[in-house]
C-alpha cells in the first residue's frame, strides 16, 4: 500500500477492517464448468508460489482438480475455499471482484488471501484462531476475528512470512522466537505538559466546523491533556485526530513495540475514539506502510471514560522503518469530548 495523501488514515482504517474470511458456504455459487480444472490466469502465479513453498517444505501438493476463479461479491468476505466442492472432488477457490479484496491489493497483500484461500481447498485446513501475546495472529488460517488479516506480513518483515507459510505446512509448527518479549524499556514518556509542537492536529472533510482541539485543555486541577470535540454526531465520513511523529527510530529489528494512552471521555456518544500506531518504511525512495495497529473494530471508546488506559502492540518492528506515527483519532459519526494523555511508549524485547 502506497501513501498517497492525508486521507489515508481513514482509509487505512476502512481497508483493514475489510476482512477476508470464508465458509463452507454453497446456496450462492453455481457450478461454472464442466472442465477438470481451470485456474484463471491472474491467479496462476500465486497458486505457483504456493506450489513452490510447499515443494520448499517438502509437502506434495496435487492441483489437478482445482479452480481458482473470480466469484460473486460479498459485503463482508474476499475469499471462499473449498476442499470438495458441491461434494464432486473438485478444490475450487473464488475470489471477490471487489477493488479492495485483489485490485487494489499489493502484492503480498494477495498472496495472504491467496495462500489463506488454498490452505483451505489444497490442504483441507479449517479456521484456526488465536493471538500470540503480543497480539499477532497465530496462524494465516485466522478468520474474521484475526487482527489485520491482510497485514500479517510484508515486505519489510521477511521472517515473519516464514513463519506465516510454515504454519501453512505444518500446523504443529512451534512458535516463532520473535513472539517472546521478556524485557520492557520506556522510551517516550510524554504527559502534554509543555508547548513543544510534537503534536499537530489534523481534520479531514471537515468543511463546516465539526471538530476543534486543544493542545493545553486541563482535566481537573492542572493536569494538562490534548483534547478534541466533535459537535455533529450525523457526519459520516468526517474525522479527526491528534498526531505525533517519531523519526528514525533506531529500534532493533522484530523487537516490540507497545503504546498505551490514558482516555477521559465527557459524554461521548457514537463511533467515539480510537488510538493507532504505524510504521512507514521506505523502500527505493519510496514510503510504504510497513506495520498498523488500531484499537477501532476491536474496543470501542465512548460514553464516560476516566483515565481508561488503552494500548496498542506491534508485534515485530520492520526493516527500513523512517517513521512511526501515533494517532490519536475522533471517529466519524461521533459527539462530545475526549482528552488523551500519558503517552507511553515501550520496546519490548
Ligand atoms: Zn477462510
Amino acid at each position: 500500500m502506497k501513501i498517497q495523501d492525508s486521507t489515508y488514515v481513514f482509509l487505512i482504517m476502512v481497508i483493514l477492517l475489510i476482512i477476508s474470511s470464508c465458509s463452507q458456504d454453497q446456496e450462492l455459487i453455481e457450478e461454472l464448468s464442466n472442465e477438470a480444472s481451470k485456474i484463471q490466469e491472474h491467479y496462476r502465479p500465486y497458486v505457483d508460489r504456493f506450489i513452490y513453498e510447499a515443494v520448499k517444505r517438502k509437502v506434495n501438493v496435487n492441483d489437478s482438480r482445482l479452480y481458482v476463479i473470480t466469484g460473486f461479491p460479498r459485503l463482508d468476505v474476499c475469499g471462499f475455499g473449498y476442499y470438495n466442492y458441491l461434494g464432486n472432488g473438485s478444490m475450487r477457490v473464488e475470489i471477490s471482484p471487489e477493488p479492495s479484496c485483489w485490485a487494489n491489493r499489493n502484492d503480498l497483500e494477495r498472496e495472504i488471501l491467496m495462500f489463506h484461500e488454498l490452505g483451505h481447498a489444497i490442504l483441507d485446513r479449517q479456521h484456526k484462531e488465536g493471538n500470540f501475546s503480543i497480539s499477532n495472529p497465530t496462524s494465516i488460517m485466522c478468520s474474521e476475528t484475526c487482527n489485520g488479516f491482510f497485514n500479517l506480513y510484508n515486505k519489510f518483515t521477511p521472517k515473519v512470512r516464514d513463519y506465516y507459510i510454515d504454519e501453512l505446512f505444518d500446523p504443529l509448527k512451534d512458535s516463532p522466537s520473535w513472539v517472546t518479549k521478556t524485557e520492557s524499556t520506556i522510551v517516550i514518556e510524554d504527559k502534554i505538559n509543555d508547548q513543544s509542537d510534537n503534536w499537530k492536529f489534523f481534520s479531514s472533510f471537515d468543511s463546516s466546523g465539526i471538530f476543534t482541539s486543544d493542545r493545553l485543555d486541563t482535566i481537573g486541577s492542572d493536569n494538562f491533556a490534548l483534547s478534541i470535540t466533535s459537535t455533529n454526531p450525523s457526519a459520516d465520513n468526517t474525522f479527526s485526530f491528534w498526531r505525533r511523529t517519531i523519526e528514525n527510530p533506531q529500534y532493533p529489528i522484530g523487537s516490540g513495540l507497545k503504546l498505551s494512552i490514558d482516555i477521559t471521555t465527557e459524554n461521548l456518544a457514537g463511533n467515539g475514539v480510537s488510538i493507532a500506531m504505524r510504521t512507514d518504511s521506505k523502500d527505493n525512495e519510496e514510503l510504504m506502510i510497513s506495520s498498523f495497529q488500531t484499537t477501532q473494530g476491536r474496543t470501542t471508546l465512548n460514553g464516560n471514560l476516566e483515565n481508561k488506559t488503552v494500548s496498542v502492540n506491534i508485534g515485530y518492528f520492520p526493516e527500513k522503518v523512517e517513521n512511526i506515527h501515533i494517532f490519536l483519532l475522533m471517529l466519524n459519526k461521533t459527539e462530545g469530548k475526549a482528552y488523551f494523555d500519558n503517552i507511553k511508549l515501550e520496546l519490548l524485547e
